[in-house]
């Protein structure tokens, strides 16, 4: 099944269609700015991207970069500022301009940065037309943008086909990656770790997973409803209430058994109190799960224990610590996640797979495809 997409790698793009010409990539460059800045833990769908970028200029061609960031008010420019550091980065705010741009000044050896695509009227609406002014000056089109590529938009899905199209390294391997985490061929004890605050697609996640899984770790706010569900009190935590009615005394499931309050006191699960909030798993819990971890043949983790920008970041710790030492493959996920490992000192190498998709990572291994590539497969019909 990958190695189906594998005849959209680049590695087929003829020099033809990069030599001195202009190269479009849809790139996921919507990572978090921090008081007007790309925060370091938060740069790896950025630095994920590099390899294609420099694939591209290094055959002579001229990347232009095009991303959405976060809401229609959001502006890229932050991220042209960080691109610096890698790249000579001509930031610029209208399509209609580049041709006129691009007569006045000589593009080749800089990167161009288009302002955030959700500013443009069609992006949303998959209509790509709106694009036009880019895919005419274009040889061909390069998607880098595995996190956005659940998303049927314009600058994705409609445009597949315009031009001659084709999949980054990164997207690629993250295809690769994920399919060790097929979910009918998963290793007998094969542990799901899952923690964050809202359910959204995770629910089908679990609820797809677990007749194939040993263990469920859950942790984060998802454990909250979880246990409010199994008769124990959870006080003011937050809590996203979603139907688990089905699933909520599987034993697979384990719940944490000693939380961290909002007064960083260790309590013992039933001893939270009407007035407190579960903000992280507890030590005691973070050791169950770690026994656990390294039991494990295959581990999958997405999102965080605890409340880790506020400081309750032990339990994704231990977790984190547990998956790096553990002999089991290993599969991290999701934007929170990534962070965690950059900020605990971690480093990609110490796990195996680690995927920069969020929604993307768990619609592609729910369903085993993404509505991008459903576009790529039409073009070979
Ligand atoms: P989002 O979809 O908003 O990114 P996620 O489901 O990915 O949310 O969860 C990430 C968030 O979960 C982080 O902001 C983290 O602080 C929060 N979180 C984790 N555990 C808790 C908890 N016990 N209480 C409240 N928030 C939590
Ligand atoms: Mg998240």
């Amino acid at each position: 099944m990958n190695n189906f997409f594998e005849k959209f790698s680049l590695i087929h793009i003829p020099d033809t269609e990069i030599q001195g010409r202009a190269v479009l990539i849809r790139v996921d460059f919507n990572v978090p700015i921090t008081e007007g800045h790309v925060d370091d833990t938060g740069d790896g769908r950025i630095q994920s991207s590099l390899k294609t970028i420099r694939y591209v200029m290094e055959r002579g061609g001229t990347p232009i970069l095009i991303s959405h960031h976060g809401k229609k008010e959001d502006s890229l420019l932050p991220i042209a500022e960080y691109l610096k550091k890698f790249f000579d980065v001509v930031f610029l705010k209208n399509f209609e301009d580049f041709s006129q741009e691009k007569n006045n000044k000589n593009f080749h050896g800089k990167v161009i940065l288009f302002e955030n695509l959700r500013q443009f009227d069609g992006e949303l609406e998959n209509d790509s037309s709106y694009l036009n002014p880019l895919i005419s000056e274009s040889s061909c089109y390069i998607n880098e943008a595995f996190p956005a590529s659940h998303r049927a938009h314009g600058s994705l899905d409609d445009i597949v086909g315009r031009l001659p199209s084709y999949l980054g390294f990164q997207f690629l391997a993250e295809l690769e990656g994920l399919a060790l985490f097929n979910k009918d061929h998963l290793p007998q004890n094969t542990t799901l770790v899952l923690g964050g605050a809202k359910f959204g697609t995770k629910l089908n996640l679990l609820k797809s997973f677990l007749p194939h899984l040993e263990y469920v770790l859950m942790g984060g706010a998802l454990a909250n409803l979880f246990l409010r569900e199994r008769g124990f009190e959870v006080g003011k935590s937050f809590i996203d209430e979603v139907d688990i009615s089905d699933i909520k005394d599987s034993e697979k499931i384990i719940l944490p058994i000693d939380i961290v309050d909002q007064e960083g006191d260790i309590l013992r699960i039933d001893r939270v109190g009407r007035n407190d909030s579960i903000l992280d798993i507890g030590p005691e819990t973070g050791a169950l799960f770690e026994t656990i971890i390294k039991k494990s043949a295959l581990v999958l983790w997405n999102g965080p224990m605890g409340k880790y920008e506020d400081n309750y970041y032990e339990g994704s710790h231990a977790v984190v610590k547990a998956m790096a030492e553990t002999t089991a493959r290993t599969l991290i996920g999701g934007g929170d996640s990534l962070a965690i490992i950059k900020k605990e000192g971690f480093s990609e190498e110490q796990f195996d797979v680690i995927s920069m998709g969020g929604g993307a990572m768990l619609e592609y291994l729910i369903s085993g495809t993404l509505p991008v590539l459903e576009a790529y497969k039409k073009l070979t019909q």
